[in-house]
């Protein structure tokens, strides 16, 4: 599993509500298969091919649109994108900074109200645009046959042209745009869903926030690129801040954009960020969070919630690549990550070294069944004084929180993405005993809906 299935729903990540090109193929089971299919693949055809000019006409008038409102109102406004409600990017758009944090604020008092004791306003940003530093941008065909560089509409595999968006960084955005611009000198052919032929289907670029590093994955359908010197070279030299090139293979009908596959065409294959000054490897299909500046915030208030002097074993459960732990590490005696996810547990033990910290280990395993066994004593390991948990989406499990209140921590620190799921954990954690003394939001996610929240959670008295 990669990092595009693992918490957030990525804006450029197709989402998995929609029909993929095996999905849309019914099974036929009649002797008259072979005419039902040809005949069927004929009206698939038309039907696609309407309904791709009848998306292209609404792109172009977007884009019209959006060229005359930019003319009346330079600079362009957030809120003027042409491919708002469209792309899947932002759901906020056109409403104010200050009103979307109003409205997260007011989500997380009422569904927290009775739940958390003080609730201290959304930690905003102060330009709250492009902060994306993970960018996705995908390749395709329009009706004519021209290579389109755009981003995937809202469930369906559609896409909407565009070269830059208010959300994501300003550089990825060119270097994608550059990328579009080498394709023609480069011979090289996008791949089109509908005939499934082509070569070039997306290109993900992330970036190091702290570093200025910028990592292009190309994700092509072979790993036959003939030209693949020539054409970094030409990149690089217009992008020097590329330190690495990777082509990811990816040939199968899939909503995912990477395939399994990386062949490192510069580079090291990975770039580095720092975060709370530690430093953090970033490969292709790794988990990190997208928005670092605001990331840091919310691990500096993780670190602030857990008080930690130093004499602490700490859990951190459902650590991903390891960053809150590592960060802990620097304040506390022993520190466990438990995660599912292999890969993500192998950079978690890289990024350790990589920052000298001798006092974390990792245990890859579901973190219920973890925390079910240390508090049963049948696996070792040390009762945790604090405990970290930043769950997905789903949020954690009852049996989680019974055996984290049977373990009897002094702290539990609970880190979301997913305010429904908060309220709904942190009531089982008051039926146990638990109870939150504040909680915060961090806006990790501008002009979208999404909403971070931490907790600190501490054990009633008597
Ligand atoms: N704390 C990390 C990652 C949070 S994302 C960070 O800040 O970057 C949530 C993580 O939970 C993902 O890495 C996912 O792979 C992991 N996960 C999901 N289900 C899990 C489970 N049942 N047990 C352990 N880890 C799980």
């Amino acid at each position: 599993m990669n990092s595009e299935n693992r918490k957030y729903h990525s804006r450029s990540k197709p989402s998995k509500k929609r029909t993929s090109f095996q999905d849309r193929t019914v099974p036929e089971k009649r002797t008259d298969l072979q005419d039902r299919r040809a005949s069927k693949k004929r009206t698939d055809l038309q039907d696609r091919k309407a309904s791709k000019k009848r998306a292209d006409l609404q792109d172009r008038k977007a884009l019209k649109k959006q060229e005359l409102t930019q003319k009346k109102t330079q600079p362009a406004l957030p809120g003027s994108c042409p491919a708002a409600g469209k792309c899947g990017g932002c759901d906020l758009q056109g409403v104010p900074y200050e009103k979307q944090l109003e409205r997260k604020d007011r989500q997380l008092n009422q569904l927290l109200a009775g739940l958390a004791e003080k609730r201290y306003p959304i930690l905003g940003m102060k330009d709250p645009t492009h902060y994306r530093c993970k960018v996705n941008a995908a390749f395709g065909l329009d009706r004519k046959g021209k290579p389109i560089l755009g981003r995937y509409e809202k469930n369906s595999h559609h896409i909407v042209r565009m070269e830059s968006c208010m959300i994501e960084d300003e550089k990825a955005n060119e270097i994608a745009a550059g990328i579009y611009s080498l394709l023609s000198s480069f011979r090289i052919r996008v791949y089109d869903e509908d005939s499934d032929s082509g070569f070039l289907r997306h290109v993900q670029i992330r970036r190091g926030f702290a570093t200025d590093q910028y990592m292009v994955t190309l994700v092509c359908t072979d790993p036959v690129f003939p030209s693949k010197q020539n054409f970094v070279k030409a990149l690089r030299s217009r992008f020097p801040e590329i330190s690495t090139v990777i082509l990811n293979i990816n040939d199968r009908h899939t909503s995912m954009v990477l395939g399994e596959r990386n062949i490192v065409l510069y580079g090291k294959g990975y770039i580095e960020d720092r975060l709370c000054r530690c430093t953090f490897r970033i490969s292709p299909g790794s988990f990190y969070q997208v928005n670092p500046a605001q990331t840091q915030r919310l691990y500096e208030t993780a670190i602030r919630y857990a008080n930690l002097s130093g004499d602490e074993t700490v859990l951190d459960a459902y650590c991903g690549t390891g960053t809150i732990g590592i960060i802990a590490a620097g304040h506390a005696k022993q520190v466990t990550g438990v995660e599912l996810n292999q890969d993500a547990v192998r950079d978690a033990v890289w990024n350790a070294r990589r920052n000298k910290t001798e006092n974390i280990r990792f245990v890859n395993m579901d973190a219920t069944d973890y925390m079910e066994k240390l508090s049963a004593g049948r696996i070792d390991g040390a009762h945790p004084d604090v405990l970290i948990l930043d769950p997905p989406r789903s949020g954690t499990t009852p049996r989680f929180i019974e055996a984290a209140a049977h373990l009897g921590p002094e702290k539990i620190i609970y880190v979301s993405c997913s305010p429904d799921t908060l309220a709904r954990d942190l009531k089982l954690f008051r039926k146990k005993g638990y109870h939150a003394s504040k909680a915060q939001g961090v806006d990790l996610f501008p002009f979208t809906n999404h909403v971070e929240t931490i907790a600190l959670l501490s054990k009633e008295q008597g």
